[in-house]
């Protein structure tokens, strides 16, 4: 019998979060379970304003077709950003703006994986390039995290076995576990890289976002042309207007800019006006530090509370920055199971099985605190605690 549906679509996983989503409707539960941006800080007067101007003075042009690349002087601010920020030169003929960085992922599979080549994702991995990766049937090696950042003795074990194509990481604030790379590492993994001649896609989307400690140099700078370094507006922004960038080499433009041709034209041209007359007209670094204030005083309230009411023998990461923590709880105890009882606490949260390729992590989980108002946090925490005892 002939089926319906072409074979990739055969094990895609789902997006747990989302079925998640559906299932804490609500208002009444305190969910520490979306990955979303506090939206008290959505500018919106900023981009009301920011709309109507090019409305006004450009409206016929900002409502037309535009190039794939995306908007020149967008692509001058972000490269002129970088340079600002950590020093790196990019040109804006090495950055295409796409769909989010979501589209990023799913343009960077279709352009270099053929199914069975290798991919190395981190354990715990972000779901949502699982996700996109899987589409073109990649062979997946995956590579624990420590507290500093990927393991690095078993990667040079997984190179050294296995011909790697890719290595997908966010080393800055990573979701799920809200671990960072530190500098020795990235310098380590950049190394072991350009020895096997594996490319880096750097996915940083909570680079800016840091709240605790200095900034740490991208792994871009350590491998330079061999690195694919994906930014996006989402969560300094908005994440509705849906824009993010990939920054590439000039040749494996030429080819991405095809894909994305193929996929959708070019990104909302109109989003991509507003947001640069946003970013004109408005101090986004000043509006970052409110970001980065607020997200830290709730990490703080979260840990804090996390090592007041959890059991010793619960382990948790304290972030430097971005949206995300991680639990560990003893190995006998299921998160699934824990999650169960906890919806019956009101109060949610993701389970960690999901983000792993290999069906690991029955015993993890994650924990949002940005779009959890302070005051809430202590009191969910609370709930949780008495939840995971009562499973123990
Ligand atoms: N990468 C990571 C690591 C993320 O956490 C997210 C957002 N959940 C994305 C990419 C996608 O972001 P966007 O498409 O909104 O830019």
């Amino acid at each position: 019998m002939r089926s319906l549906f072409a074979k990739r679509v055969d094990d895609i996983p789902k997006s747990f979060i989302r079925e998640i989503l559906k299932v804490i409707d609500d208002p009444e539960i305190i969910s520490f379970a979306g990955g979303l941006p506090n939206p008290e800080f959505f500018p919106v007067e900023g981009i009301k304003e920011a709309a109507s101007k090019v409305l006004t003075e450009d409206g016929t042009n900002v409502l037309q077709y535009s190039t794939t690349e995306g908007y020149l002087p967008l692509r001058e601010y972000i490269a002129d950003r970088y340079f600002k920020r950590q020093g790196l030169k990019i040109s804006p003929e090495e950055i295409l703006i796409t769909n989010g960085s979501q589209q990023g992922l799913d343009l960077i599979g279709k352009t270099f994986l053929n199914e069975g080549d290798g991919v190395i994702i981190e354990e715990p991995g972000y779901l949502g390039a699982i996700q996109s990766f899987s589409f073109y049937r990649p062979k997946f090696h995956s590579i624990p995290l420590l507290d500093d950042g990927i393991d690095i003795e078993s990667l040079k074990d997984t190179l050294a076995e296995n011909d790697c194509k890719l290595f997908y990481g966010v080393p800055n604030f990573q979701n799920p576990s809200g671990i960072s790379y530190s500098d020795k590492k990235r310098r380590e993994v950049a190394q072991l890289l350009e020895e096997s001649n594996t490319v880096f896609v750097e996915d940083d989307p909570y680079g800016e976002l840091r709240f605790i400690g200095e900034d740490i140099p991208s792994i871009k700078n350590y491998l330079k042309d061999n690195t694919i370094l994906l930014g996006s507006f989402s969560k300094i922004v908005a994440p509705a207007f849906r824009l993010g960038w990939i920054v590439m080499s000039k040749e494996k433009m030429e080819k991405v800019i095809v894909a994305k041709q193929a996929a959708d034209l070019h990104s909302n041209y109109f989003a991509q006006r507003v947001i640069y007359q946003y970013l004109l007209d408005n101090d986004i670094d000043q509006h970052i530090n409110k970001i980065k204030e607020a997200y830290g005083r709730q990490r703080e309230a979260m840990v804090n509370s996390i090592k007041e009411y959890f059991p010793p023998e619960v382990s948790c990461t304290e972030p430097e920055g971005g949206m995300f923590l991680w639990i560990t709880l003893p190995k006998e105890l299921s998160s699934l199971d824990v999650f169960e009882m906890a919806i019956k606490e009101q109060v949610a949260f993701v389970p960690g099985s999901p983000f792993y390729v290999n069906q690991g992590g029955k015993n993890t989980l994650r924990l949002n605190y940005s779009n959890v108002a302070e005051d809430k946090i202590e009191k969910g925490i609370k709930s949780l605690a008495k939840v995971i005892k009562r499973a123990l």
